[in-house]
C-alpha cells in the first residue's frame, strides 16, 4: 500500500499513460469487455479475488478534468462494470472506485473505474 500511495504522490497528468499503450495494443493485455467506447481489463494487482478496471477509449486523464459532454460516457463506463459483475456471477455485492489526484491515490492518469469484489470489502479506506 505504501508503494503505491509513494507513486501517486509523483504521478500526474500529462502525455500518454500505460492505458493509452494497452489501448493501442501497443502492450499486452486481455480484454475482458469491448465496445467502441470503452475497454476492461483485469487489475495487474487485484487488490480482491476479482479487480478488474473499466477505460474509456477516450484520453481522460481523471474525473475532475471530465467535461459535462462526457455524462453519457461516464455512465457508460458504470453500465459496463454492472454488466461485467453480473455476468461474473458476482451477487454478494461489489465496490467501484475512482482515484482522482494525489490525495485520491491516482497513478495512471488515464481515467479508470476500479471494480473490486469477491471478498468482505472494509470502510472507510485508508
Ligand atoms: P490508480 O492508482 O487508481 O491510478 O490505479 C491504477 C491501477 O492500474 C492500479 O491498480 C494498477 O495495479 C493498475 N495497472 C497498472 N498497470 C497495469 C497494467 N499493465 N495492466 C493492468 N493493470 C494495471
Amino acid at each position: 500500500m505504501a508503494e503505491e500511495v509513494e507513486k501517486a504522490r509523483f504521478a500526474g497528468p500529462g502525455g500518454d499513460t500505460i492505458f493509452g499503450k494497452i489501448l493501442r495494443k501497443e502492450i499486452p493485455c486481455n480484454f475482458i469487455y469491448e465496445d467502441d467506447q470503452c475497454v476492461a481489463f483485469n487489475d495487474i494487482s487485484p487488490q480482491a479475488p476479482t479487480h478488474f478496471l473499466v477505460i474509456p477509449r477516450k484520453p481522460i486523464s481523471q474525473l475532475s478534468r471530465s467535461e459535462d459532454s462526457d455524462e453519457q460516457l461516464l455512465g457508460h463506463l458504470l453500465i459496463v462494470a454492472r454488466k461485467l459483475v453480473k455476468d461474473l456471477g458476482l451477487t454478494n455485492g461489489f465496490r467501484v472506485v475512482v482515484n482522482d489526484g494525489p490525495d485520491g491515490c491516482q497513478s495512471v492518469y488515464h481515467l479508470h473505474v476500479h471494480v473490486l469484489a469477491g471478498r468482505q470489502l472494509g470502510w472507510p479506506p485508508g
